[in-house]
């Protein structure tokens, strides 16, 4: 699979959020028991004019409980979701609370990893941030989610979820 277009820049204003995307975090709470830290925001990115990708009712933020079983279920998460984001049409995931193993001992903040569509299918597609180069918000316990504004509907998003192998 080659890598797909990222639709979101410029971000718009949708109005609210998308039945896509509530599916989408329905799914992931009933697995994960992710809590819903915010949908549809019609506000600006951080540091910049243009609008947030909350804005277009395609992305969701989504918390887990700081502890050694939220981490792992936030990992397992990721790992699934980037594994399977061309059936998903996932375009975009950012793990806030990775910390890349090749940092120096020195420097101990999770910079977080992010996928993006543009970049390539699964594993290919993601980035280890570093400190000139991040999403912000470094050690966030959430998982910040974009899903496409290419599916027709819900149910049909709900059953490539479903055609899927669980983690
Ligand atoms: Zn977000």
């Amino acid at each position: 699979m080659t890598a797909r277009k990222y639709p979101f820049y410029p971000s718009w204003d949708g109005g609210s959020t998308s039945p896509i995307t509530k599916k989408f975090y329905d799914l992931c709470n009933k697995r994960w028991a992710f809590t819903n830290l915010g949908m549809y925001v019609n506000r600006q990115m951080r540091g910049s004019k243009n609008l947030s990708v909350h804005a277009s009712g395609f992305a969701v933020d989504m918390g887990y409980p700081a502890t050694r079983a939220g981490r792992a279920a936030a990992k397992e998460a990721w790992t699934w979701l980037v594994d399977n984001s061309e059936a998903l049409l996932l375009c975009e995931l950012h793990d806030y609370s990775y910390r890349n193993p090749a940092q120096p001992e020195s420097d101990k903040t999770s910079w977080g990893r992010g996928y993006r569509c543009s970049r390539g299918a699964g594993q290919k597609g993601v980035k280890l941030f570093t400190s000139s180069d991040n999403a912000g918000t470094p050690g966030g316990v959430w998982l910040h989610a974009e899903i496409s504004n290419e599916w027709e509907n819900a149910a049909d998003f709900e059953k490539a979820w479903r055609a899927l192998p669980k983690p």
